[in-house]
């Protein structure tokens, strides 16, 4: 680049090139969004299309919610154009992003309403949004309308792709409301409570052995009162996770008869993951939920 300018012999050119080529060194071309977890990272993708980078924080396979960042990704936060996140999720990137982002944070949680956990699953709020697909529209539109400030010449494109995704995740929405909607039993019993806003939105009861936290190691009597409660309500299936260890649900289900299977809370794809991107694993999760569920 330097080369082609200065055989132009503009000067001026030079100056300019000189100081776009001291930038090109550390971000590539083009406008790049940052997040921390997968189903964001495929909003991202699906919005900005080719126009866009994008970086997920979580390696694939990883568990998402106790991220630690390397002084490579902080930087990595800190040269984004956007960095769209979970306030509350993943604490080292609402810490990354406070420090060295503030002005290209696209905080989810205040696009969107997050539901408050119940302190028996731990209080605070859920970050388990992306399985809602109606909040995952509104995000979309959100970060539509963020990369068309960014980078006026995409505009359209940008708001284009929002609202193609927002179809999409509509016509999600709709199968789910219809599958789920005459069940014989609307209980369901899953490792971690990942899966509250699916509960609420389609009044289904979430049994979560331990709470909103992946890792933490639920007490024997948190064990036998899950099991009891397996028995009481003639719950069918205990749902394992992706990446999370399947022994504690699976020791649920031998001590009450009842079978296991896999319901995907999406916070990374992997090799065990029942589809290969977001609709699919949505679409899955769905089939096995209806399932379980005696869903007519
Ligand atoms: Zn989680």
């Amino acid at each position: 680049m330097m080369t082609k300018v200065a055989a132009a012999g503009a000067a001026g050119l030079v100056a300019v090139a000189a100081a776009g080529c001291g930038g090109a060194t550390e971000e590539a071309d083009g406008v790049s969004v940052v997040t921390g977890v997968y189903p964001l990272e495929w909003l991202a993708s699906q919005v900005g299309g080719e126009a866009v980078t994008v970086t997920n924080l979580t390696e694939p396979g990883a568990e998402p919610h106790d991220l630690e960042l390397s002084p490579r990704q902080i930087g990595v936060i800190s040269d984004a154009d956007v960095a769209l996140y979970i306030q509350g999720m993943q604490p080292a990137v609402d810490d990354a992003v406070a420090q060295q982002a503030a002005d290209s944070a696209l905080d989810v949680a205040q696009v969107v309403e997050l539901r408050e956990v119940p302190s028996a699953d731990g209080g605070g709020t859920d970050p388990h949004m992306w399985l809602d697909p109606q909040r995952m529209a509104e995000v979309a539109g959100s970060l539509g309308e963020r990369l068309a400030e960014i980078d006026p010449d995409g505009a359209a494109a940008y708001r284009a792709n929002a609202q193609r995704v927002a179809d999409e995740l509509g016509t999600l929405e709709a199968e789910y409301t219809e599958r789920l909607d005459d069940c014989e039993t609307r209980n369901f019993v899953v490792s971690h409570a990942a899966f509250g806003y699916l509960a609420d939105k389609y009044d289904l009861n979430q049994i979560g052995i331990t709470g909103i936290e992946p890792d933490s190691e639920p007490s024997p009597a948190r064990m036998a009162e899950v099991a009891e409660t397996v028995r009481e309500q003639g719950v069918t299936t205990i749902f394992t996770e992706t990446l999370v260890s399947p022994a504690v649900a699976e020791t649920v289900a031998e001590e009450t008869g009842a079978r296991t299977a896999v319901l995907d809370p999406l916070e990374g794809i992997t090799d065990a993951s029942p589809g290969d991107d977001y609709p699919s694993v949505m679409r899955a999760n769905l089939d096995t939920l209806a399932e379980a569920l005696s869903c007519s």
